[in-house]
């Protein structure tokens, strides 16, 4: 099987603790009015929890999908201020991002609790956009494929089964918010490794998307790496012309 051929391009903004009604119907209505000329590429938004009534009013119908930031492992019960993934599918929710580096440093989120999340996510109907990647000190002591490795294994150890149901994301944490994205090249080597993980548990079909400072400028030589399926966008996903010429890449 061509598992290239098989891979949709996917393009998902994460908008972060960033919006207000009013500024949210503005991108919104920019994101509906261009999203539907972009081919062969599925697009969506990952938002602030409270925003998601005002996503999905907006955007049900369209060809544009939508999700959160983050989902508790827990499915009901006494914990405050968490939010379930059942909560998210009532809100017509398809993703999920879990494992975000700002969620694992300042929230000390662990490899095990992120593939937790993940199971939570799946159980609910939803897709989980798991994030993975290295610190700046780590890609320069040469640790990327072994932090890659460890945050890899929990997810991996859920089975062929349930990893096909995911997104996978490398998002170097250096190149977060930082406009110093990772090379085509580093990011391809980074992802063949995850490909060849994938491979081995059967499931090379998984998307891997690319996330660090992704712009328009730079998106389609991301995207003519032969392992790069798209892009988890963070700043550039809040102007809803540059998020769209980043899907169109
Ligand atoms: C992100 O928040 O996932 C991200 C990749 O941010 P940025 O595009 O701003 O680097």
């Amino acid at each position: 099987m061509n598992t290239v051929l098989t891979r949709k391009r996917l393009v998902i903004g994460n908008w972060k603790m960033h919006g207000t009604l009013a500024a949210n119907a503005t991108l919104l209505d920019g994101i509906k009015a261009d999203a539907a000329s972009v081919q062969d590429c599925e697009v969506a938004v990952c938002v602030p929890f409270p925003y998601l009534g005002q996503v999905q009013a907006s955007l049900e119908g369209s060809s544009v999908s939508w999700g959160a930031q983050d989902v508790s492992t827990h499915e009901q019960g006494a914990y405050t201020g968490e939010v379930s993934a059942a909560m998210l599918a009532d809100f017509g929710s398809r993703w999920v991002l879990v494992g975000h580096s700002e969620r694992r440093s300042l929230h000390a989120e662990s490899d095990q609790l992120v593939a937790e999340k993940a199971i939570a996510a799946l159980a609910a109907g939803l897709t989980p956009v798991v994030c993975i990647g290295e610190t700046y000190e780590q890609q320069q002591s040469g640790q990327t494929s072994s932090v890659i490795e460890r945050q890899l294994a929990p997810v991996l150890a859920l089975g062929a089964d349930l990893v096909t149901r995911m997104v996978l994301a490398y998002e170097p944490v250096w190149a977060i918010g930082t406009g110093l994205s990772a090379s085509p090249e580093q990011a391809q080597d980074v992802h063949a490794f995850i490909r060849a993980r994938l491979q081995g548990l059967g499931v090379p079909q998984v998307r891997v998307l690319y996330g660090g400072s992704v712009k328009a400028v730079n998106a389609a030589s991301l995207f003519a790496m032969p392992d790069i399926d798209g892009a988890l966008v963070g700043g550039a996903s809040l102007q809803a012309q540059e998020f769209l010429r980043i899907a169109a890449a």
